[in-house]
C-alpha cells in the first residue's frame, strides 16, 4: 500500500500546489474561517467517507476513513486559519483579503491533507484500522479551535494523533522531530491596581499606585530569575503598562498587561505559584487593592517519546527522493494548540522544512514576507502518508 500510497501523492503534486494558492489568495481569520470550511467540505462531497462539520466552537471539520482491516483508530490533523496582516510577499497568487494572510503556512497544511486524504479513502480496503482527518480552525487565536474538539468527545477513540507544522528551519525534504516538551505554553495576565488618588504635593493623603505598579514589575522579573530551574526555561513580558495621568496627580489605579511563557507544566506550575504570590505581596506592602486575570491558554506542546521515535525511525527508513534528510528539530518558543491534542492522545508533531530555494535566511512564519517552498508540500503529504502506514504495521 505504502509505494501505491506515495506514487499516487506524486501524480497530484501539482493539484496541491493548485490547492495551496487558492487558500492563500482566500486568507479567512481565526472563527471566521467560514468559506474555507465550506471548501473543504465541498472536496469531500461524493466521496465514501462519514464527514462532520461545525465540530467544536468554530468551523471544524472530521472525516473519518474506515479501513478494511478493523484496527486502531488515529488522527491526522491540519488547521486552516490565516492571520491580521497585510501580506508583502511578492508572488502571483497573493491574498485578496485585505489584512489577511495565510502568513503561517496553514494553507500548505490543508493543501497537503486534503490530498493524502482522498489518497487514503481510494486505498481504504487495505487500510489495517480507522483514520480521522482532523481539518482544525483557529489555531492562531485563543482559546483556538483544538480545545474545543477534544472536548467534543468525536477524538475519544483515538489511540495516537499526529501533525506536522511546515517551518523554514531547513530546505524543504528535511523533516525535522523533537521528543518531550517541543513548544512552549503561555498564560495571559491583566493586572489592575488600586490605591487611592491624590494630590501631588500630599502622598500621605493619597495610596500611590504607579509606585506599587513599579514594584510589582521589578518584582515579577525574579520569578524567571529566581525561582525558575535554569535548566528549565520561562518568560515573564510586561506587555503594557497603563498609568497615564497628570504630572502632579497622584494616579489612583493603573493597569498592567503581559504574556507568560514556559517550557513545560513543572515549570509552568512555579510561574503560576509565584506570580501570585508577587500580586498577594504588592497588596500587603502597599496597601493596595489586586485585581488579578489570570489565563492560562496554550499549554506546552509534549510529544509522546515512543511515537515520536516511531515518526523518526519511519522516515529514516524511507528511500524517497522526496524525503532527503530526518534530523532533531530545536524546542520552539512559540506555542500550538496542537498541545491540547497531545495531553489527551499520545502522539507527535514533527516539522517539515520549507526555506525557499537559494534563500539563506527565510522570513520566519507569521512575517508578512513569509513564503515557502512548494515542494515542501508533497514532502509533508509523503510523511504523513508514511507514519499513517508506519504506524499501522506496528500497531
Ligand atoms: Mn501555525
Amino acid at each position: 500500500m505504502k509505494s501505491e500510497l506515495m506514487k499516487m501523492l506524486e501524480e497530484r503534486k501539482e493539484e496541491m500546489i493548485e490547492i495551496r494558492r487558492f487558500l492563500h489568495e482566500n486568507p479567512e481569520l481565526s472563527f471566521k474561517e467560514e468559506k474555507t470550511a465550506a471548501y473543504i467540505a465541498d472536496f469531500y462531497k461524493g466521496k465514501d467517507v462519514e464527514i462532520e462539520t461545525n465540530v467544536g466552537n468554530g468551523f471544524g471539520i472530521i472525516v473519518t476513513i474506515k479501513g478494511g482491516t478493523e484496527g486502531k483508530t488515529i488522527g491526522i490533523r491540519a488547521d486552516f486559519d490565516a492571520l491580521p496582516i497585510q501580506e508583502e510577499a511578492d508572488v502571483p497568487f497573493k491574498s485578496k483579503n485585505e489584512g489577511v494572510m495565510h502568513a503561517c503556512g496553514h494553507d500548505a497544511h490543508t493543501a497537503y491533507m486534503l490530498i493524502l486524504a482522498d489518497c487514503l479513502i481510494q486505498l481504504k480496503d487495505q487500510l489495517k484500522g480507522t483514520i480521522k482527518i482532523i481539518h482544525q480552525h483557529a489555531e492562531e487565536q485563543p482559546p483556538g479551535g483544538a480545545k474545543s474538539i477534544v472536548e467534543s468527545g468525536k477524538l475519544d477513540d483515538l489511540d495516537a494523533i499526529f501533525g506536522i507544522h511546515v517551518l523554514p528551519l531547513a530546505p524543504a525534504r528535511v523533516v525535522g522531530y523533537h521528543s518531550g516538551y517541543s513548544f512552549n505554553g503561555r498564560s495571559y495576565f491583566k493586572l489592575k491596581i488600586q490605591g487611592v488618588g491624590g494630590h501631588g504635593s500630599s502622598p500621605d493623603k493619597a495610596n500611590d499606585a504607579i509606585v506599587a505598579g513599579a514594584y510589582f514589575v521589578t518584582a515579577v522579573q525574579t520569578i524567571v530569575s529566581r525561582r525558575v530551574n535554569p535548566m528549565d526555561s520561562g518568560v515573564v513580558t510586561i506587555g503594557s503598562f497603563d498609568g497615564k495621568g497628570s504630572f502632579n496627580v497622584i494616579k489612583d489605579s493603573i493597569e498592567i498587561e503581559g504574556d507568560i511563557r514556559y517550557s513545560d507544566k513543572q515549570t509552568q506550575a512555579i510561574i503560576d505559584q509565584e506570580f501570585h504570590r508577587v500580586v498577594k505581596g504588592i497588596e500587603e506592602l502597599f496597601g493596595v487593592t489586586c485585581e488579578l486575570t489570570y489565563t492560562p491558554d496554550y499549554p506546552p506542546l509534549y510529544n509522546d517519546p515512543e511515537l515520536t521515535a516511531l515518526v523518526a525511525e519511519t522516515l529514516k527508513a524511507v528511500q524517497d527522493k522526496d524525503i532527503k534528510e530526518v534530523k532533531q528539530f530545536p524546542k520552539l518558543s512559540p506555542s500550538e494548540d496542537f498541545a491540547y491534542y497531545l495531553e489527551k492522545i499520545p502522539g507527535s508533531y514533527f516539522y517539515i522544512g520549507c526555506t525557499p530555494n537559494g534563500v539563506e535566511e527565510p522570513y520566519f512564519n507569521h512575517h508578512p514576507k513569509f513564503d515557502i517552498d512548494e515542494d515542501a508540500i508533497l514532502v509533508a503529504a509523503k510523511s504523513v502518508g508514511y507514519v499513517v502506514c508506519g504506524y499501522f504495521d506496528q500497531a
